[in-house]
């Protein structure tokens, strides 16, 4: 114990940077075989190698976890990584092994003969990577394991868990804090991708990281193209969308209910998809066998409630698509954040009805919590609806969110690619909400456009609301215009939908000033889709150079492979992988290597395979003449 603290004083340690800097570069390729570093990664490993605690922001899918991988290989002892869900480290430490690193995790599903050998394996040096999850860890009896051990240092990844303000609150973080003092002299890592300040200072604050040194990654994910196909589009779009990613990988569809999940997996189904649904009133055996057949799977759709995602680490998700608006940005962000982890093109896809706006707005003014954190909830939600009804840039409009600048548009986007028009509706706006006004504000919203269009109803004649000002003003706009608008209004929160009465709809401060002039009410209109557009979006399905032959032929490789050895997929290889040697089509051993994700280890795995299947797809294109 002594000799290692002093072993880890910092004088001693600065020289040998450089080298152990050069040791991580050396094991990025040879274990993991990726040529380079990618932003902030090396920085981290340094910081970590130099001994100093570190607080590291990245999105998901931007290399996290070899951020603390690479330092605990290279440092003498065993890097201890707290890990919330036991679905996820098993998945990081199968991913791991099968890339020849020596890495275990101690969770409930060992056996006590399985717990005994890691806890000698740890005790002998015999480690590089132990996960855990924190209950597990502050047990007295791990405690003093650890001290019997030596540590190269403690990740704890989805660091956001030890605050309030985040979204995945979970209380065993908070004592993570007394690592800084049962362990001094042992750098800790926190991670996470969650920006948000509050939760940022939260983090340093409960973990003792005031000394941390703090690296924050930018947010964007350019591989995935957003298109929020706005309001009122319902299942049918769904469909159109999914079919448009139809051969392309898996998906996920977030529902807002558990009733909502199990109609639109059996809809979805009657359709052709093969879609699951998964919420948490299944029972567990289920729950766990969807997700084995999504995480195994190649092209399942999971129709889930948010529960599902957050144990879920597969890289290769092409599509993530919501049924309903989440309640803020960062739940939106992080839920379309489980696409395209792998670098690999993804996309992220909502549509959304004015009743989901209607019952998030009731569900914060219903809630027990104070005003001021309902002021806060209601603001998330009105910044998401902006998104949502925007006519810029999504991604400038998602990373002005997060506090970053986007100098250009993305050309990555909905709203990039056919560009919207910005429709001033304010007279239109300020007749329909006279038209509540004069009527009192009793109604819904298929009287109140009888009104303006000039029907003659029996309601209109027994009200008399053919006697009032707005009778029949509604010229401009059809009877589904006039719905439309009142839906906008809703959404963008100048009426209220009040349900005790009917669906009556309700003026509220927004509607005067747009009444008074004092604001402009603005709508988004969609140019006229073009029929062209739907075959072009489908082509663009793979990366030019790629053989898509070859691919389609890889991907039933490693199915099989897959299949045969009970793991996922993209244990083996990840999408990327396949496409790199579907457009390089490498004939030897090095060329294969070359490719980023092929490691020494796993050119012994499955070189050869791939090689055969290679030259076998060669030699019969050459055959039939279509190479
Ligand atoms: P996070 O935990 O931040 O969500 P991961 O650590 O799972 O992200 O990494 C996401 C993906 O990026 C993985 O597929 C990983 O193999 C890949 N990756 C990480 N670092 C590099 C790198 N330096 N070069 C190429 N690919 C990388
Ligand atoms: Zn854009």
């Amino acid at each position: 114990m002594q000799e290692r603290e002093e072993n880890r004083q910092k004088e001693q340690r600065e020289p040998l940077q450089q080298g152990s800097l050069q040791q991580a570069r050396a094991l990025l390729r040879e274990v993991f075989g990726h040529d380079d570093f990618r932003p902030l990664q090396a920085d981290i490993v340094q910081a970590l190698l130099a001994g100093r605690d570190v607080l590291a922001l990245m999105p998901t899918g931007g290399g996290k976890s070899l951020c603390y991988q690479l330092p605990a290989m290279v440092r003498p002892g065993c890097g201890i990584v707290v890990s919330p869900l036991i679905a996820l480290m098993e998945d990081q430490v199968l991913a791991l092994r099968e890339a020849g690193v020596r890495a275990a995790f101690l969770n409930s599903t060992l056996s006590w003969e399985e717990v005994r050998e890691v806890q000698d394996a740890l005790r002998r040096g015999a480690l590089d990577l132990l996960y855990m999850a924190p209950e597990r860890l502050l047990q007295e009896r791990t405690l003093d394991l650890l001290q019997s051990a030596d540590i190269a240092l403690f990740a704890i990844d989805e660091a956001h868990c030890v605050s309030q303000w985040g979204h995945d609150f979970r209380p065993e973080y908070r004592q993570l804090g007394m690592l800084a003092e049962q362990f001094p002299g042992v750098p800790r890592i926190a991670l996470t991708a969650t920006a948000d300040e509050r939760t940022r200072r939260d983090i340093v604050h409960q973990l003792h990281l005031q000394e941390a040194e703090t690296f924050i990654a930018s947010f964007d994910r350019p591989n995935i193209h957003y298109t929020i196909a706005g309001e009122g589009g319902g299942k049918t779009a769904l469909l159109r969308f999914i079919e448009q990613m139809r051969g392309q990988g898996s998906g996920i569809v977030y529902c807002l209910s558990r009733r909502q999940v199990e109609e639109t997996a059996e809809w979805l189904r009657g359709k052709g998809i093969d879609a699951l649904a998964y919420h948490a009133g299944l029972p567990a055996h289920e729950r766990a066998a969807r997700q084995h057949r999504f995480t195994h799977g190649d092209g399942v759709v999971m129709v889930a409630t948010i529960a599902f995602g957050l144990g879920i680490d597969k890289p290769d998700v092409r599509f993530v698509a919501h049924l309903s608006l989440p309640r803020s940005i960062e739940s939106y962000y992080q839920e379309t954040g489980r696409a395209g982890r792998d670098g690999g093109p993804a996309k992220a896809w909502m549509t959304y009805s004015m009743r989901d706006v209607v019952l998030h707005r009731r569900f914060i003014d219903e809630s027990e919590a104070d005003e001021d954190y309902k002021r806060i909830q209601r603001a998330k939600l009105d910044a998401l609806v902006a998104l949502a009804e925007t006519t810029q840039c999504r991604r400038q409009a998602l990373l002005a969110y997060f506090g970053e600048e986007l100098a250009e548009p993305c050309g990555n986007c909905d709203n990039c690619n056919h560009p919207p028009e910005a429709e001033d509706m304010t007279v239109a706006a300020q007749k329909a909400l006279s038209c509540v006004y004069r009527t009192g504000a009793r109604f819904g919203a298929a009287h109140l456009v009888d009104v303006l269009l000039g029907n003659d109803t029996e309601k209109v004649r027994r009200f008399g609301h053919d006697r009032v000002s707005t009778f029949g003003i509604g010229e401009e706009l059809n009877a589904a215009g006039w719905r439309q608008l009142y839906r906008q209004l809703v959404i963008h929160g100048a009426l209220s939908v009040d349900d005790e009465a009917y669906g009556a709809l309700r003026l509220t401060e927004k509607a005067w000033r747009i009444m008074r002039g004092e604001e402009a009410f603005l709508m988004r209109r969609l140019p006229r889709p073009a029929r062209r557009r739907r075959a072009a979006e489908r082509e663009a399905a793979l990366p030019a150079g790629v053989d898509e032959a070859l691919f389609m032929r890889l991907k039933e490789w490693r199915l099989a492979e897959a299949r045969e050895r009970g793991i996922p997929p993209y244990i083996i290889f990840h999408d990327s992988v396949l496409m790199d040697i579907a457009a390089l089509t490498p004939r030897t051993r090095q060329s294969l290597a070359t490719i980023d994700g092929i490691g020494e280890k796993k050119l012994e795995l499955y070189g050869d395979a791939v090689l055969d299947l290679v030259r076998e797809h060669l030699r019969q294109a050459d055959a039939s003449g279509t190479v």
